[in-house]
């Protein structure tokens, strides 16, 4: 098993990782590095299977931060570390594990593989001379991270379609068989996309024209709600309602509630003011939801006819102007 520093070595410089937002199934949020994202949407998935659940309240992960009474960065400063229930798991030093997590959880969370059958993950309460039952860090290399993660060493209960809530909560970027279910029951419900169990933009798009379509709140991310109504079909769709000619994040969405938007944006706003300049005959190309040269250009020429301040930022202005228009 890696040492800490040999670990330090593999994920350096500190402090500088590009991190990714993970919402646990208990809602609870993880900064995590990039690379890393798979690895705890995989030890959630054992959480929620064993019924565990981290508190948003004392539950983290990025700290930029230097190990207590030392100089070395601590694991979280990589963006590879993450804290959950730190008040029921506290830190020792007297060397005495505390912790209210089920010890056939932490084996489970430990028999994660990568791709390449490296482990992945250690856990704080195995360490030799303080306990540190809050803390798990990734002990896999990059190259073996990039591998994936190895979903069948991944305990997991399969969710059950009765129960919405035995569903995690996906969201651009995830992936795993959760997303694969999500795949195959938007394209059942109508919203076709490729089922290869990667949810990025494409899948954030179409969950969100599905949610459009149902009446439901329009975020692009599968909570409760959505499982709810992808699950038991509930509510019905009214059929002049769909397909969906629009999204919008909310049918009585107010301008200022929106993002102001330039070239090099991407997201569901960006695809949202693509429809919008399509509808009105601005060809701004095809609605992928990333803000090009050609989006643009036709946000420019729409500035211009409708003589607001031409700088083809797409702020409270030309969005008031946009959903007057459409
Ligand atoms: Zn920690």
């Amino acid at each position: 098993m890696r040492t800490t520093s040999q670990l330090r070595k593999i994920w350096a410089p500190a402090c500088e990782r590009t991190l990714r937002v993970v919402t646990l199934h208990s809602g609870a949020k993880l900064s995590v590095a990039t690379e890393v994202v798979e690895a705890f949407q995989a030890l959630d998935g054992v959480m929620q299977a064993s019924g565990y659940r981290p508190r948003p309240a004392d539950t983290g992960a990025f700290n930029c931060r230097q190990i207590t009474g030392g100089s070395a960065f601590s694991l979280h400063a990589y963006g590879i570390a993450a804290d959950i229930n730190w008040n029921s798991n506290p830190y020792r030093r007297d060397n005495r594990l505390v912790t209210d997590m089920p010890p056939d959880m932490v084996a489970a969370i430990k028999a994660i593989r990568t791709g390449n059958g490296a482990p992945v993950f250690r856990w704080g309460g195995d360490y030799r001379s303080v306990k540190d039952a809050m803390h798990f860090e990734v002990v896999a290399s990059r190259t073996e991270i990039a591998s994936g993660i190895d979903w069948a060493t991944v305990a997991l209960v399969p969710p059950d379609p009765t129960k919405p809530d035995s569903w995690p909560v996906l969201a651009n970027p995830s992936n795993g068989p959760s997303v694969e279910e999500l795949q195959r029951r938007l394209t059942a419900a109508g919203f076709v996309i490729e089922v290869d169990g990667e949810f990025g933009l494409l899948t954030e798009r179409a969950t969100a024209d599905y949610q459009l379509s149902r009446g439901l709140d329009v975020d692009g991310i599968v909570g409760l709600q959505s499982w709810t109504a992808l699950l038991t079909g509930q509510p019905a769709v009214d059929p002049d309602a769909s397909p969906v000619k629009l999204g919008t994040r909310s049918p009585d969405s107010h301008p200022s509630t929106r993002p102001s938007l330039q070239r090099g944006d991407t997201g569901l706003d960006v695809v949202d003011l693509q429809r919008r300049l399509i509808a009105l005959g601005f060809a701004p190309g095809e609605d992928d939801g990333v803000f090009g040269p050609l989006t643009l250009a036709a946000v420019e020429r729409y500035q211009v006819s409708r003589s607001l301040e031409l700088d083809g930022v797409v702020g409270l202005q030309t969005w008031t102007a946009l959903m007057l228009a459409s």
